[in-house]
């Protein structure tokens, strides 16, 4: 037995090499469910993920619980994770699964918090959603809701953070 792998499971996280990007997600569940870090971490670990993919994760009623620890690599974006911070919002689908801004004022005024504080930290740090990370398709230097790979997390995090 490998005692290496007995030991806490974020033992095996690797250190991140920078941090250029702020990534909004969202859980894609819906308003009523009230799940956090110890729920995504045992979907994540059942989909292979050695925890929790995400650093941070906010619950319905704006507490702001941790995931993995904020140094270490992420596993919440495909082809940025070793240059970036996740955090999920709780919430983000309706009755029917299609994307919903269903996310309450707790959270907006928790993610808002934390923004700050981690812009502080990373000051070179871009702030985008998942969504804004998907290709772009037609090269216009855009991504646009066509091109969208993934509604996630479900509002315009650019245009949230304007009106702020
Ligand atoms: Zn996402």
């Amino acid at each position: 037995m490998n005692l290496a792998t007995a030991t806490h499971p974020t033992s095996t996280l690797k250190d991140r090499d920078s941090t250029d990007l702020i990534v909004v997600h969202c859980s894609a569940t819906k308003a009523s469910a009230d799940i956090g870090v110890r729920d995504i971490t045992q979907w994540h670990i059942q989909r292979g993920f050695d925890t929790v993919g995400y650093h941070f994760v906010i619950r319905r009623n704006g507490e702001l619980e941790n995931g993995r620890p904020e140094h270490t690599m992420g596993a919440h974006v495909r082809g940025h994770n070793a240059n970036s911070i996740g955090i999920c919002l709780a919430g983000g689908v309706d009755a029917n699964n299609k994307p919903e801004n269903n996310f309450t004022p707790e959270q907006f005024a928790t993610l808002q918090a934390l923004l700050s504080k981690l812009k502080a930290r990373y000051p070179q740090a871009r702030i985008l959603g998942h969504r804004d990370l998907s290709p772009d398709k037609n090269g216009d230097g855009k991504i646009t809701p066509n091109e969208f790979i993934k509604a996630c997390p479900s509002f315009d995090v650019a245009q949230w953070l304007k009106n702020l």
